[in-house]
């Protein structure tokens, strides 16, 4: 596997591009607005969000396919259709060429870059466990992510943390936007089962871009809140990136969520876009 090129983002954000056309994207983690902070346990599950330290921290997202078949509606990558799966050594390659590169310890891994990991779970595994083993990386730094499709139940007994990317509260929108969604009912149902195994140790990561007139009314928000979610979840909204027809939510509506989901009792982040200028950026792999 060969890394055929790195652009380099204006906020530091560095974009690996490999010889198959897969993406592993570098995240220096201590320019970050502090406006995007609030909590005090994001570094538990995602070392993404953190400015604990003066010292710089790298998260790397890398691919764990090469496009996607998921197809979901807003996302760059799912545009392209699927190519192919990639190996546990080409995975774990995007790690290891992405601490090289940057000459330091990276803090955490995060699987959102390309393609959808339950499909392609065996492999993935595989290479969580070598960077783990190898470069080396604690379990609760390394994150899955999922778009929640049938196959979710793959994840009830891994070790990594999970994120679920669920960017509606209604079935209906979540299978409009995602073709094969899960419902709700099946994905609460999967945290529970989740973080029961896990002896309630771990945190459950909630994804949600927030989506101008599709995801972001007070219903959605109402909608969202009232779920019997367990306690150890956190709330990711996530700036979006405009694509096609979809615009990203107004800063003050996307504020407002984070208000509420957190006088409901969860802890809840913004995350703001990290290398859209290089098209780095959640769902604009590869554009
Ligand atoms: S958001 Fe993730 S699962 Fe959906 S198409 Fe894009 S890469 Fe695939």
């Amino acid at each position: 596997m060969a890394l055929n090129k790195i652009q380099e983002s204006s906020d530091g954000t560095k974009k690996l591009i490999f010889d198959k056309g897969h993406i592993a994207v570098v995240i220096p983690t201590n320019s970050l607005s502090k406006k995007s902070m609030q909590g005090n346990k994001s570094q538990e599950i995602l070392n993404a969000n953190s400015e604990q330290s003066k010292d710089e921290k790298n998260t790397v997202c890398i691919s764990c396919q090469v496009g996607c078949p998921v197809g979901c509606k807003f996302c760059y990558t799912g545009k392209l259709g699927f190519k192919c799966n990639l190996s546990p050594e080409e995975i774990f390659e995007q790690a290891k060429i992405a601490q090289d590169i940057i000459g330091k310890k990276i803090q955490s891994i995060v699987f959102m870059g390309m393609g959808e990991p339950t499909l392609n779970l065996k492999n993935v595994l595989e290479a969580a466990e070598r960077i783990h083993k190898e470069l080396p990386i604690s379990y609760n730094r390394i994150t899955i992510s999922t778009s929640c499709l049938n196959t979710l139940d793959r994840l009830e007994n891994i070790h990594f943390n999970i994120a679920l990317s669920l960017h509606s509260p209604f079935d209906k929108v979540r299978k409009e936007l995602i073709p094969g969604a899960a419902s709700l009912r099946e994905i609460i149902s999967f945290t529970k089962k989740y973080l029961d195994k896990s002896n309630n140790k771990k945190y459950v990561m909630v994804e949600y871009s927030m989506i101008k007139g599709v995801n972001d009314s007070e219903k959605d928000l109402k909608k969202l809140i009232s779920f019997k979610w367990p306690k150890k979840m956190l709330f990711n909204l996530i700036e979006f990136n405009p694509s096609g027809n979809f615009q990203k939510s107004d800063e003050e509506i996307v504020e407002h969520f984070k208000q509420e989901i957190i006088k409901a009792g969860w802890k809840c982040f913004i995350r703001k876009s990290r290398g859209s200028d290089i098209e780095a950026a959640c769902g604009m792999l590869d554009r």
